[in-house]
């Protein structure tokens, strides 16, 4: 069993915290406001004054606050203890920031993790839960069983910034589902249609189109948008452009798709109208690599 910190204790915090006690380790707390450990000293856990005293009394420092700058305010109180220490930051951030936290943390002679959790906090522990690593790992290898009790660990690679991207990433598709739902969703409301019964439809729809994601992923990676016969690009812009006139004469707002249809406009303009869709990632892709 291990000696593990976890420094702040808000709604994840607790719930990682608790996790790891009922795994049986010895769990020493700290959060900048007292008084939030009360039910996991109970179940017995230590609860420390300052963040440096909760540092030395682990193997390992798990901090998960609410954003980097208060990782960073943590970071300052426990700087005095970190020296030969491990420190796993599971509070969610930009890359840039992981990469910054990671130096700063090896100056101090300490190994650093850093995380992105892909749970919420009643999910920690469970099957579906999933925490993206990056950074030492050593760390990680030392740690990996005490890690994976929270949800699978996936170690992405020595750039401390990796996690955060790929945590970041996911997040986008998520959003990008989200707003293809809400979008729908108002179309049809304008006619009265309740969302959950509009689902019905959508939702199968929506797992269907899942497929097309590895052919658009090969077309991604090699660059070649190849010619499609079947649905190309300017027959796609003709088609968007129909939904965006129904969704105003429906009387009903444009924001979610109006960017889409302006990157198909430009990609058919520029003569690529016979190819996939996919081609317009090579509008929004970084300028360096894509040429
Ligand atoms: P909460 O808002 O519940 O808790 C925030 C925590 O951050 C508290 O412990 C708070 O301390 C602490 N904090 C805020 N500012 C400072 C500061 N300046 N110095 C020290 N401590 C500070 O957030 P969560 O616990 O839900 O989230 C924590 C992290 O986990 C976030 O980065 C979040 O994005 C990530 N996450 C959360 C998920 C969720 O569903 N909740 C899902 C996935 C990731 P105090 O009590 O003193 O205010």
């Amino acid at each position: 069993m291990a000696n593990i910190s976890v420094l702040g204790l808000g709604a994840m915090g607790q719930a990682l915290a608790a996790r790891f006690l009922q795994q049986g380790h010895s769990v020493t707390l700290w959060n900048r406001t007292p008084g939030k450990a009360g039910s996991l000293v109970a179940k017995g856990a230590r609860e420390c004054s300052s963040a440096a005293d909760a540092v030395v009394s682990s193997d390992v420092t798990v901090i998960c606050v609410l954003d980097y700058a208060a990782s960073n305010s943590v970071l300052d109180g426990a700087a005095s203890a970190l020296a030969g220490r491990a420190v796993v930051n599971l509070t969610n951030g930009t890359p840039a920031q992981a990469r910054a936290v990671a130096e700063r943390v090896a100056s101090l002679s300490a190994a650093y993790l850093d995380g992105g959790i892909m749970a919420t906090p009643p999910m920690i522990g469970s099957d579906h839960a999933l925490i993206l690593y990056s950074g030492s790992k050593a760390t990680f290898d030392a740690h990996v069983r005490t890690l994976e009790a929270l949800g699978a660990a996936t170690y992405l690679g020595a750039d401390a910034g990796l996690a955060s991207l790929h945590d970041l990433a996911l997040l986008s598709g998520m959003y990008g589902l989200f707003a293809g739902f809400f979008h729908a969703s108002a179309l049809v409301d304008s006619e009265g249609i309740r969302a959950s019964e509009f689902l019905k439809l959508l939702g199968p729809w929506m797992t269907a189109m899942m497929g097309e994601l590895p052919g658009y992923a090969e077309k991604i990676d090699s660059g070649r948008h190849g010619v499609n016969v079947v649905s190309n690009l300017a027959m796609q812009t003709a088609s968007l452009q129909n939904i965006l006139t129904a969704t105003r004469e429906q009387g009903v707002a444009t924001y979610l798709l109006d960017p889409m249809l302006e990157l198909f406009r430009k990609r058919d303009g520029a003569g690529h109208g016979n190819e996939d869709i996919s081609g317009v990632f090579e509008l929004i892709r970084l300028k360096s690599r894509g040429g």
